[in-house]
């Protein structure tokens, strides 16, 4: 970080920043100015109270220099990361989809979702147990049962399950039926959640809060990094804006700007961002084009009798082209699907 002196600060303030520095083991550089005095921190002071300097005498403004992630950081680890489940790697060559629909109903809604996205050569599965809805009226998910009909119906067809946890005491259990757990938008700052998925060896797909900033996501991802979990996926899902034409507004720069900040693998989810089924084929046509690991769909065979977000499901019969598009776009950027 670098100090900057109020103009006409004394020496004895000047001295006291300065020990302050060496106090916590870093260095300081002192450079007067001819109107004001600048001192350089050199040294690693991520874990460093900027705001504390603020509170001496004499301090104008402190700059951070570091970033304020270093395990998420790509500085920190110039090599993507790939994350491996049950042989599927995420974030390597392969476009991963994770599709299914958004809310574990029954085990023929399952099934049937199942059984429709394999044959779209999906090879990870989403579906929820645990809703965390709006309202307290809205269907809740089937909690604990929907997670044994994951596990059977994943099993029965081969694919790999990704499914979301909402409580720090359910992560155990939840992890016991789920090879991926994800930790949902309204979550992201739940900061002991986050301890808890780190301290697991299962990878965990953290979605950006609703009005998160970049940094404050990727501090959410350091959390669940620093407890020693390395498995963690990034998924951009929009963020509320005044637009409301489109559910939650998502900045297409976001992705090659995330891939650029982490070495961590980028997922997108078009469907509770564009929040209607009809624009998702092409918007992900522009997300795979832009860069992103993978996508998390909401497919769903009977979208009108949906308990959750049916309005934005896509059907079977919509998802195969839009897997067909992708795959000519994974191949023309040089990468599979
Ligand atoms: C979901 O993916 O099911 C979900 C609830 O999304 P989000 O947390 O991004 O709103
Ligand atoms: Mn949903």
């Amino acid at each position: 970080m670098i100090i900057v002196m109020k103009q006409g600060a004394s020496p004895s303030q000047i001295q006291a920043i300065k020990e302050e520095i060496e106090g916590l083991g870093l260095s300081p550089f002192i450079e007067a100015g001819s109107e004001r005095t600048i001192i350089g921190v050199v040294g690693d002071d991520r874990a460093v109270q900027l705001d504390h300097f603020y509170t001496l005498r004499g301090v104008e403004k402190v700059i951070p220099i570091l970033k304020p992630y270093k395990l998420v950081s790509r500085e920190f680890q110039p090599n993507g990361t790939q994350i491996s489940v049950k042989g599927q790697v995420i974030g390597g060559k392969k476009i991963q989809v994770i599709a299914g629909p958004c809310a574990i109903e029954s085990p023929d809604q399952l099934r049937m979702a199942a059984h429709a996205v394999k044959k779209a050569g999906v090879t990870i599965m989403r579906a929820s147990a645990f809703k965390p809805r709006t309202s307290p009226y809205d269907f809740q998910g089937t909690g604990k049962e929907g997670l044994k009909w994951l596990k059977e119906i994943g099993d029965e067809e081969e694919l790999v399950t990704e499914t979301e946890v909402m409580d720090p005491r359910d992560v155990g259990m939840v992890g016991s039926y789920a090879d991926i757990l994800r930790v949902g938008a309204r979550n992201m700052q739940n900061f002991d959640l986050l301890k808890e998925v780190g301290q697991i060896n299962k990878p965990v797909v953290l979605k950006n809060g609703l009005a998160s900033t970049m940094k404050e996501f990727l501090l959410a991802a350091e959390y669940i990094m620093s407890q020693g979990n390395k498995n963690v996926i990034l998924c951009y899902r929009g963020i509320r804006s005044f637009e409301t034409a489109i559910r939650f507004p998502l900045d297409i720069g976001m992705i090659p700007l995330l891939k650029k900040e982490t070495h961590l693998p980028v997922i997108i989810d078009p469907s509770h961002s564009m929040g209607r089924p009809d624009i998702v084929p092409e918007a992900s046509c522009g997300m795979i084009a832009a860069g992103a690991d993978g996508l998390l769909v909401d497919v769903h065979c009977h979208p009108d009798e949906a308990l959750c977000d049916g309005k934005q499901a896509l059907q079977p019969e919509h998802f195969y082209p839009m897997m067909e598009n992708l795959r000519k776009i994974a191949v023309a950027i040089g990468r599979e699907l």
